[in-house]
């Protein structure tokens, strides 16, 4: 048997939403005043006077990391492109005049408009070579072109590594 439900019936003033549009406004200039006296919780930072502090595992910009001789270290091995989920490094390996290294990396490229900086790559690396704790996000271009981050930006970021693999880094 079907239930009847007895629709509660509003009255003319909560119909007409002027109660609750007063205590909307009381919030609002609650908050107004109460930043503009004591400037308690306003969280606006006046960048670029103010800069964030950012923690130190901020997944920021990418920087590619060196050997102690000043090359980079990255070996072209193709693990952190394989890991990217968004497929947006590109790599070109060149023959590496010491056979102990094999390989290096002739174009490294990182197309800044598809990446979701997961760290993924950071991640696969087997090397220590590519990072992403710079401690500063990316400034971002009106061009795509200014989006696609290249070997040498990266490295300038860059510092010296000294992971050994399976082992300690700094
Ligand atoms: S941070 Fe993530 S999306 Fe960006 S390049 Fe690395 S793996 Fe790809
Ligand atoms: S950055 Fe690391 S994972 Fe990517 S190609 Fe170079 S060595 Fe391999």
């Amino acid at each position: 048997m079907a239930k009847l439900v007895v629709r509660p019936t509003a009255e003319l003033s909560i119909q007409s939403y002027l109660p609750e549009i007063w205590h909307g406004m009381k919030v609002s200039a609650r908050h107004f005043w109460v930043n503009v006296l004591t400037r308690r919780d306003i969280v606006t930072k006046q960048y670029p006077e103010e800069k964030p502090v950012y923690p130190a595992r901020f997944r920021g910009n990418h920087r590619l990391m060196r050997r102690e001789d000043g090359s980079v270290r990255c070996v072209a091995c193709y693990m952190c492109g394989t890991a990217c989920p968004a497929d947006c490094i590109r790599i070109v390996a060149g023959q590496h005049d010491d056979s102990t290294i094999e390989k290096y990396p002739v174009v490294f490229e990182i197309d800044h408009m598809k990446c979701i900086f997961c760290g993924m790559c950071e991640e696969a690396c087997p090397c220590d070579a590519i990072r992403l704790d710079s401690g500063q996000h990316r400034i971002p271009s009106y061009t795509r072109e200014g989006e696609l981050t290249q070997k040498a930006n990266m490295l300038a970021l860059g510092g010296l590594a000294v992971a050994r693999q399976g082992g300690d880094f700094k």
